[in-house]
């Protein structure tokens, strides 16, 4: 019930506007949709298309804000920091078998694939194709999280983990997703130094550089600014 089910499922439509939800509408939202002692998905409390919710909150599961906004300051935190947090964090996602325990190397190999994933991601889109050194840490990250075919009693085709443990393969599909569908350009890390948060840009042309312009994108600009007048700029 409530979020163990798949959390895509719940996900916000598009529609719902990012960057009211992102830092100043999740204390409501949370509010809103409070279902007793579980904690809310990130995918739920952003606006991210459905269909990679779960790559969404994996890569965003190390959390690096650290700005002050509101008079609030974000702490750093690793939801993944031991195996028992990472079991429960994909048990919470329908993402690993019930009987399955994970190991220190469970955890290991999990951490490699998301800093993998968020060191691509970090790069600008037109970077990505060219830089091999980031080409071999997805694939050597990826090779152990195999995925199988399965077909229902309906006839019904889904990819599946190849392992008990291995339910991080279904990141790997979402990410292959965005590949396929001409979408992987969209997703970013936010280009503040002090947030580097994982966003999905769902702007027109595509080329947002921060998670929210109204705050992080803001805030770079009044530093820019600042900086000028300390060095003397007097613009045109
Ligand atoms: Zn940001």
């Amino acid at each position: 019930m409530g979020l163990n089910d798949n959390a895509s499922n719940d996900a916000p439509g598009a529609n719902n506007k990012h960057e009211q939800i992102l830092f100043t509408g999740v204390i409501e939202v949370n509010q809103q949709k409070c279902y007793a002692s579980v904690t809310m998905h990130l995918s739920e409390k952003f606006s991210v298309p459905d269909d990679i919710a779960l790559l969404y909150d994996f890569v965003n599961s190390l959390d690096l804000r650290r700005y002050v906004e509101g008079g609030q300051v974000h702490v750093p935190d690793d939801e993944l920091d031991s195996a028992a947090k990472l079991q429960a964090w994909l048990r919470n996602r329908g993402a690993i078998a019930k009987k399955a325990t994970l190991s220190a190397q469970d955890l290991g190999r999990a951490l490699a694939l998301r800093d993998a994933l968020r060191s691509f991601l970090q790069l600008a889109p037109a970077e990505r194709a060219a830089d091999a050194a980031i080409a071999a840490q997805i694939n050597a990250a990826a090779a152990h999280f195999p995925m199988t075919l399965a077909m229902g009693k309906a006839g019904a085709i889904t990819l599946q983990s190849g392992s008990l443990t291995g339910g991080l393969s279904r990141v790997l599909a979402e990410f292959y997703q965005l590949s396929v569908t001409d979408r992987l350009d969209r997703m970013k890390m936010c280009a503040s130094d002090e947030c580097s948060w994982i966003f999905y840009d769902r702007s027109k042309p595509g080329n947002r550089r921060w998670c929210s312009s109204t705050l992080c994108g803001n805030r770079e600009k009044i530093r820019v600014y600042r900086n000028r007048q300390k060095q003397g700029y007097t613009g045109d």
